[in-house]
């Protein structure tokens, strides 16, 4: 792994997108890694208005920005942008990719982290094939998905796959990169169904963010916002 702190300079916007309903310890344990292993500058975390390709989130987009600010408050190069939900609407990742190239300007590593399970559903994505040209994407291993590419995104991958992790702090745009991390098996799905059983969610998430559950009762009913 080539960390450009010891190049001294570290450059590179990396971005994760996501419902965060609720953010947790995977989330997290995945952008604290990818900041030690590639020395990008920052990780912003990106929490969608309305996700295009799964059911609406069941509880508010205020609620879940506001447990995605309590999560990151402690780890500075953490932060949040909210423009997908100022923006709200369904959440297309290539409006947000556009938006934030021509805020950092065309020369700066614009980094897209993906969960292999998020990967593998690129395909169906707004406009998908431009994603590349305004950022390189950077896969993470996530239990349970394997690298299973469908004609598709294997034809994707064999174009644009960096020959090595460090032209992704390079290049400012147009390379996949897959990382293998030691996941963590936690999903917000697993969250939501523990707390409709009632059963504890201690240790898969921040405890400013449990406490925020559980006070607020979320997750307990089939309530859809
Ligand atoms: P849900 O179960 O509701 O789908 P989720 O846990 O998958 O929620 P998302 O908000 O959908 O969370 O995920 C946002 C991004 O984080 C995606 O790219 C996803 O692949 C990635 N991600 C989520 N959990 C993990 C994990 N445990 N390890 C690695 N990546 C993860
Ligand atoms: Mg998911």
């Amino acid at each position: 792994t080539i960390n450009t702190k010891h190049l001294g300079r570290a450059s590179g916007v990396a971005i994760m997108g996501g419902t965060f309903d609720p953010i947790h310890n995977g989330h997290l344990r995945t952008a604290v890694e990818i900041l030690d292993r590639f020395g990008f500058e920052s990780l912003r975390l990106v929490p969608c208005f309305q996700p295009v390709h799964k059911g609406l989130p069941s509880i508010t987009a205020a609620q879940r920005l506001a447990m995605v600010e309590m999560a990151i408050s402690s780890d500075s190069r953490l932060s949040v942008d909210r423009r997908e939900i100022v923006r709200e609407g369904p959440s297309y990742s290539i409006d947000t990719l556009k938006d934030i190239r021509s805020e950092i300007g065309p020369d700066e590593p614009l980094i897209m982290v993906l969960g292999m399970d998020s990967f593998l559903s690129i395909p169906t994505w707004a406009d998908w094939q431009a994603l590349i040209q305004y950022a390189h994407i950077l896969v993470v291993s996530r239990p349970g998905w394997e690298p299973d590419l469908i004609s598709e995104l294997s034809a994707f991958c064999e174009n644009y796959r960096a020959a090595s992790s460090h032209e992704l702090q390079c290049a400012p745009s147009g390379f996949i990169w897959l990382e293998t991390l030691p996941s963590l098996e936690i999903s917000s799905s697993m969250i939501r169904a523990l707390r409709k059983k009632q059963e504890s969610i201690a240790y898969l998430l921040p405890e400013p963010v449990q406490t925020y559950i559980i006070q607020n009762q979320l997750y307990q009913d089939n309530v859809t916002l």
